[in-house]
């Protein structure tokens, strides 16, 4: 639109162009960014915040990077190899890195679903550089090489610490204590020498400067 009507135009109230950008947009965005700035014009409300592209500044200063829920998985290096996997999705061709959209959050319709949500690639639809510059889709963007295998890096060292630390957060200090773990449900039976080892150096890495017992579990 701004193309079109140059960025000399004000409407008849008085403002720029607004963008709530989207293919389509988020219903809920729209709605919401209408709603703000007729409160404005009503004096009921303060001024809302624009970007410099005149987009929802509180709802669009993000990348979905920053809110995705897959972002776990980016950041130890475990990576989707195609659509239904549960894990990042940037080699398959995801932008959310880079893209400035808040769906992860909003979802697409009553808060539910959007893209990587559901297992979708985010494709930039946000964005001005829509489509030219995020073809072709489903390939994954040249700079999230570097990232990716710097994740992948750092995750291959990470990922076995805290899955080990995680074990050790899912057994009651009693069990510690009794080297039993009480569960029908097929886990471990029983606390090995290894976990007595971690769960000593790690207890007391976690507690020291903090006072207490620094050999206790729990
Ligand atoms: S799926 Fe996309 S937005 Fe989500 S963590 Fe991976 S790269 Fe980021
Ligand atoms: S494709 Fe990307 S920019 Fe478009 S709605 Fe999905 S996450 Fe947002």
């Amino acid at each position: 639109v701004m193309d079109f009507l140059g960025k000399e135009y004000r409407s008849v109230l008085g403002l720029n162009v607004v963008n709530v950008p989207g293919c389509s947009p988020v219903g809920d965005n729209f709605t919401e960014t209408i709603a703000a700035v007729l409160a404005f014009l009503q004096g009921i409300a303060p001024v809302p915040e624009f970007d410099e592209l005149g987009r929802p500044a509180w709802l669009f200063s993000e990348t979905v990077h920053q809110g995705c829920t897959r972002a776990g998985y980016y950041e130890e290096g475990t990576f989707a190899h195609q659509e239904g996997d549960r894990e990042c999705l940037v080699e398959i061709g995801c932008w959310g890195p880079v893209v400035q959209c808040n769906i992860t959050s909003r979802g697409a319709i009553n808060h539910l679903g959007g893209c990587m949500n559901v297992g979708g690639a985010c494709i930039g639809c946000t964005m001005p550089g829509f489509p030219d510059k995020f073809t072709p889709f489903h390939k994954a963007p040249p700079g999230s090489m570097v990232s990716s295998t710097m994740s992948r890096m750092t995750g291959s060292f990470i990922r076995p610490l805290r899955r080990l630390s995680q074990r050790d957060r899912n057994r009651e200090v009693l069990w510690d204590q009794t080297g039993v773990v009480p569960s029908g449900w097929g886990a471990s039976g029983s606390v090995t020498l290894v976990d007595r080892g971690m769960d000593f150096f790690y207890n007391r890495l976690r507690r020291r400067g903090a006072g207490g017992k620094t050999g206790q579990s729990g």
